[in-house]
């Protein structure tokens, strides 16, 4: 055993930066927050071969005093608390004080500031020395504000720096970071460069248009056309941003950005929360898109939870989530045909892009997100009693449209086009190959999946139905016995009565031994042990249990698909329309019950251009 001795300042802050400082990206991160918290409005990034040559990084923020500029790349050391109070209360990005003096003893590392508390031009530039990084302190001219240029980053830790992936992969991680910091922040202007050529330049957005624009720059444009804004206050918490309809969906969930107050965090809370709202609407194993923000009292959430501070704690999560998959929910579910031929604008102008002067890709709603047809859904030849379901168009037995009829609807049309009341779907024209219904609205033409629109329909009815009359339930023949924990039993105990509510008589006969007596009537023919296992370990996580519900809807669901009209049956003008008018009244219409859409827009504009009119 050697004697034991005190680390030097650059060894202590070498282990230190292991935990912060992980690539060029965390580095970037530590900055921009930094510059963040001086408040600047403007921000400009240079960065040379992915951020390991170079990372420079100006601002206009409040600038350090000279006095200061040495403690500044000290480690805890830090203008943003004082003391424990300060904690709970965080209103700034950083509060750790170590980003700086880790970084610092990772790289050369200069930084240039003049302070708004100091009179006059000067600067001042601080570096940090050898083994105890001494700071030295020498005048230079810069205006108001800081600029921090961290070179060859690792220079100095080999083995750190073999962990680093090809200049791309960590300039793109790097460029990440920047955008969501310029999500996160409307008030500020952003240029981020990389080996001299300019990446992103977003200017300070103030209005709603503005900042949808930075939102198209960032996310891409196909993200805004298909996305609605949200903007819900309940119970002192404020949820605002976009999120994406559910036919603009992703095979990864990288499409992501969730703030808390203006800090981005991934957080297992929000993403069940946000999962459980997409939960009716979304294909299997697709991932929304969304731009949120949550807004709430700061000491009512623990940011001082992890070192990176991506993880947040809430200090009454159930409410938090209740109140993001609420809103969700209802966003969500108020989604009409309308909203999006709202955000589809025939006009060209509205699809320049104002910075950069590029056309952004012209909106379709065939060219929905980057959804690619999984190929139709094979259609059971058993369906059972379409024809018992006798709404509009139930009655399948109609021969086809005769040229009376369709002279009656050309009749029909010219008298419409004179008529403003044109519904957002139109009216119908034909049908093709019995499964697409085609019909004509003010854009252009509208093509119906008529199956996959049918059986969301019959789906919203049959949950409306069991909403009214609530979960209705049955007494076992033969109750289940099921063996448990002693926590699920304690559980089960405990939330009796929640568990009544959902239909579930569940009775504790041993410490670890429970009865389920009654169960919903929709369910009593599924695995009940299995049912009321997940349920209770639902209920033990998130003191709520969706469970039932959401099996229950699986049910329906099933249920809908085999009682809705099938492909290749011939439909009558009257109860296509019928269809069409169903559609623009049912909630999440705009897509079936596996999130694939329901139906498309080609605008006569997007015709023309097929047609190669008017070029
Ligand atoms: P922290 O941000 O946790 O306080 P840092 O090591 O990142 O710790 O920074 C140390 C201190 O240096 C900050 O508290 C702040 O006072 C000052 N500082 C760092 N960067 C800037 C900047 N760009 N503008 C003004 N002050 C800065
Ligand atoms: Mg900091």
């Amino acid at each position: 055993m050697t004697r034991i001795a005190l680390l030097s300042q650059r060894l202590a802050n070498q282990i230190a930066a292991g935990e912060v400082v992980e690539r060029p990206a965390s580095v970037v991160k530590e900055l921009l927050e930094n510059c963040i918290d001086a408040g600047a409005n403007r921000i400009d990034i240079d960065i040379e071969q992915g951020g390991t040559k170079l990372i420079r990084i100006r601002d206009n923020g409040s600038g350090i005093d000279k006095e200061d500029l040495g403690l500044a790349l000290s480690r805890h050391a830090t203008s943003k608390i004082a003391n424990l109070d300060d904690l709970e209360n965080i209103a700034s990005l950083g509060f750790r004080g170590e980003a700086l003096a880790s970084i610092c003893s990772v790289s050369r590392l200069e930084l240039v500031s003049n302070s708004k508390n100091d009179p006059g031009e000067n600067a001042w530039r601080v570096e940090a020395e050898g083994q105890e990084m001494n700071t030295a302190l020498s005048p230079a001219s810069h205006p108001q504000g800081t600029t921090v240029e961290v070179r060859d980053l690792f220079f100095n830790t080999p083995a750190r720096k073999k962990f680093l992936r090809t200049e791309k992969t960590e300039f793109a991680r790097l460029e990440e970071v920047v955008k969501r910091l310029a999500l996160s922040r409307f008030d500020v202007a952003f240029s981020l460069r990389h080996n001299q050529r300019s990446i992103h330049h977003l200017q300070t957005a103030v209005t709603e248009q503005e900042q949808q624009r930075r939102v198209a720059l960032v996310c891409g444009p196909a993200f805004i056309e298909n996305a609605i804004h949200i903007d819900i206050e309940a119970s002192g918490l404020r949820l605002w941003g976009w999120v994406s309809l559910p036919t603009f969906s992703r095979s990864q969930a990288d499409l992501q950005y969730f703030y808390v107050n203006g800090r981005i965090i991934r957080d297992k809370l929000v993403t069940h929360a946000v999962k459980q709202a997409y939960q009716d609407v979304l294909f299997h194993g697709r991932h929304p898109a969304f731009v949120l923000y949550l807004e709430l009292q700061p000491a009512l959430v623990d940011v001082n939870v992890h070192p990176t501070k991506h993880e947040v704690r809430f200090r009454d999560g159930r409410l938090v989530h209740d109140f993001l998959f609420r809103a969700l929910h209802k966003a969500l579910a108020g989604v009409r045909p309308e909203d999006r031929l709202a955000t589809t604008p025939g006009a060209v102008e509205n699809s320049v892009d104002r910075e950069t002067g590029e056309m952004l890709a012209p909106i379709s709603a065939t060219s929905m997100g980057e959804f690619s047809g999984q190929g139709r859904m094979s259609l059971s030849p058993s369906a059972y009693g379409a024809s018992s379901h006798s709404n509009a168009y139930g009655a399948f037995a109609s021969p086809n449209n005769t040229g009376a009829q369709i002279a009656e609807q050309l009749q029909t049309y010219k008298e419409l086009a004179e008529d403003e009341e044109i519904p957002p779907l139109g009216f119908a024209l034909a049908q093709l190959h019995g499964i697409y219904i085609l019909a004509q609205n003010k854009q252009g033409l509208v093509v119906v999946d008529m199956h996959a629109a049918h059986e969301r329909i019959t789906y919203e009815h049959m949950k409306q139905a069991v909403a009214n009359e609530g979960i209705r339930a049955q007494p076992l023949l033969v109750p289940v016995s099921i063996a448990v924990s002693q926590a699920e039993a304690d559980c089960a105990e405990q939330e009796a009565q929640a568990l009544l509510d959902l239909g579930l008589a569940v009775e504790r006969v041993a410490s670890e031994s429970i009865l389920v007596r009654q169960v919903p009537v929709i369910l009593s023919s599924a695995n009940i042990e299995q049912l009321v296992r997940d349920v209770l370990a639902d209920v033990r996580e998130h003191g709520s249990s969706e469970r039932v519900s959401n099996y229950q809807d699986e049910l329906l669901s099933t249920m809908a698909c085999h009682g809705s009209v099938r492909a290749n049956r011939q439909l009558t003008i009257p109860e296509m329309n019928a269809l069409l008018r169903d559609m623009e009244r049912t909630e999440r219409s705009g897509q079936c019950n596996h999130g694939r859409p329901t139906w498309v827009l080609q605008s006569i504009d997007q015709l023309d251009k097929l047609f190669l009119r008017g070029q």
